[in-house]
């Protein structure tokens, strides 16, 4: 088995998602412990879980510093078509895949 590195804590699994979604664009495989629950239980309120990201040890610091550039400089937006909320430096909507409305 190989070894995993706790990252670090999403409270969300959309927040969760999203730094997958951010990380696997760069080539980085992240495992997250506890979204599942969340998941399948669809609309339920009950994100109040704290949800544990692992990296492999060899990525660790990569994806520190990419969470760290993952600034609030760019506002977020929500989706027109599926009303997700997606960070700034998504073009494309990480749920369904829709572009970001244009201003
Ligand atoms: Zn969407």
């Amino acid at each position: 088995m190989e070894d995993w590195v706790e990252l670090g804590t999403a409270s969300t699994s959309t927040e969760a998602h999203l730094i997958r979604i951010l990380l696997a664009r760069e080539g980085i495989t992240l495992r997250i412990d506890g979204a599942a629950l969340s998941g399948a239980l669809g609309e339920l309120p009950i994100e109040m879980m704290q949800i544990r990201l692992w990296v492999h040890p060899l990525q660790l610091g990569k994806a520190q510093r990419l969470l760290e550039s993952r600034t609030d400089n760019l506002p977020i937006w929500f989706c027109r078509h599926c009303a997700e909320e997606n960070p700034g430096e998504f073009s494309v909507c990480w749920h369904c895949g829709h572009e970001m409305p244009e201003l």
